[in-house]
């Protein structure tokens, strides 16, 4: 088994092991959760015993108190300075001070157990929930352990202490605070669900000095630093983050970002380069990209990476909307009205990047002149101008005798006419009603994506015709 086959086994132990502890799951369903969990865990370990991260999200899973131990025990004989296995060492000491009395800890049996896990799971009465210690009703941080003993509810903004498990004026789920720093992290996400930026900043510190090897902390925290307008400490704990999992795309899509945002086009590019390399098939890293090189006019490029984001993701909408609006600088827009079409589909209404695209498509869109794009009228009248010039020319190469015609000039006339309804379908009117009978599409070839080659082709058959009269066959 390779090392990245370990790394994901160990990431799906990893999200059992958190499905295990959330609240909002029924017991059967967590139950299973943690049974998951156990076996991937232990299926890593086997695999790779030095593997603290394994033994550390075992500890969350095992049974008894007992195994707890041993499985922190183990993360400290690997880690010794892992602050989340010595609190929890710390933890297991004073709910279970007979574990660390040697005699006794051979002594349970499966009963106690059980007894055993169904007391961890229970709210602690007195003392700090996190380190037991005795703490006043006073108190909103444990004096001790210096964690929050009461949080702010992210959608009421109720003071609500962190033992409960959901806010009691607005019933918003809380969490689970028995493991603190995934309690913290989630109630940071739910602030920043609610633009409670500040609030999710206090949170992931909190979960940081927790457990600082957490996957994708420091993404999330230069992200909320970033959105707090501090580009310079956002940018270096991206930095970090990028160090700490330089496989994930995450912390580099994040990193190029606040880069673009402050201008730094040459270093958001490189970073947005590695994040491909780390997903090379992911639509949202070649639409970072293809959005960079659209700011920097290179528009070209660009194109090229938004076509591949919507040939990868064809639901994108803002690569859909980017791409309409280069098409739009270009001056060619009829595909900037498909792409743009394509947008209003997929972007969320009123949000104000689709309403930009509905102005623009309000502007652009051919169907409001649908009357004139379907008309016969229109048609014969645009028609008629090329293909009366090969007329007129073979007529006056029979002197004005209709009858004197040659065969070839009677060709001509018919390539004459052909080629000026291609030109006008493919160059004006896409949605003729002859174009729309021949390819039985009531959009004609409105929707088609090479119409050059018809109009091409309609030109090119227009000066056969006129060749054909100019040097008679025959
Ligand atoms: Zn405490
Ligand atoms: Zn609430």
């Amino acid at each position: 088994m390779t090392d990245s086959q370990i790394e994901t086994l160990l990431a799906d132990g990893i999200a059992a092991a958190k499905a295990a502890w959330h609240k909002d799951e029924h017991p059967t369903v967590q139950r299973e959760h943690k049974l998951r969990a156990q076996d991937l865990l232990q299926q890593v370990i086997e695999l790779d015993e030095t593997n603290a991260k394994a033994w550390l999200w075992l500890s969350t899973v095992v049974n008894s108190p007992q195994d707890r131990l041993i499985c922190l025990e183990n993360v400290l004989a690997l880690d010794p300075a892992n602050a989340a296995a010595h609190k929890g060492v710390v933890l297991l000491k004073q709910q279970y001070p007979e574990l660390f009395d040697d005699s006794v800890a051979e002594e349970s049996d499966a009963a106690e157990e059980s007894d055993a896990a169904d007391d961890y799971a229970q709210p602690s009465k007195q003392g700090c929930p996190f380190c037991q210690h005795p703490i006043s009703q006073m108190d909103t941080v444990c004096p001790h352990c210096e964690l929050p003993l009461v949080v702010d509810c992210p959608v009421c903004n109720t003071r609500v202490d962190v033992e409960l498990d959901t806010c009691p004026r607005c019933n918003h789920l809380m969490g689970d605070y028995h493991l603190p720093s995934v309690y913290f992290t989630q109630l940071a996400i739910d602030y920043r669900e609610n633009h409670r930026t500040g609030r999710a900043l206090d949170a992931l510190r909190v979960s940081e000095r927790l457990q600082p090897d957490q996957p994708d902390l420091y993404r999330q925290i230069g992200e909320v630093l970033a959105e707090l307008g501090e580009p310079g400490a956002a940018i270096s704990t991206l930095e970090t983050a990028v160090k700490k999992e330089p496989d994930q795309m995450g912390p580099y899509l994040a990193l190029g970002r606040v880069l673009q945002q402050e201008g730094q086009w040459e270093r958001a590019e490189k970073v947005y380069r590695e994040a491909m390399r780390t997903a090379p098939e992911s639509s949202e890293t070649y639409y970072a990209l293809g959005n960079l090189l659209f700011q920097q006019n290179r528009l070209d490029e660009a194109r090229k990476h938004l076509q591949h984001t919507v040939k990868i993701d064809p639901q994108h909408g803002a690569a859909w909307a980017r791409l309409g609006q280069l098409y739009d600088q270009n001056k060619k827009y009829q595909p900037a009205v498909r792409a743009y079409r394509q947008a209003t589909k997929f972007l969320i209404p009123n949000t104000p990047d689709e309403q930009r695209v509905q102005e623009r498509l309000k502007i652009l869109d051919p169907q409001l002149h649908g009357r004139t794009a379907r008309s016969w009228w229109q048609l014969i009248l645009q028609t008629a101008v090329p293909a009366a010039i090969i007329f007129i020319a073979a007529l006056l190469d029979a002197r004005f005798q209709m009858t004197q015609i040659h065969w070839s000039g009677w060709l001509a006339i018919l390539l004459g006419i052909a080629g000026s309804f291609l030109w006008v379908t493919a160059f004006s009117l896409p949605r003729n009603p002859v174009i729309c009978a021949l390819t039985g599409n009531p959009q004609g070839i409105d929707e088609m994506e090479h119409r050059w080659i018809v109009s091409t082709l309609g030109a090119i058959l227009w000066l056969v015709a006129l060749v054909i009269i100019l040097l008679p066959l025959g």
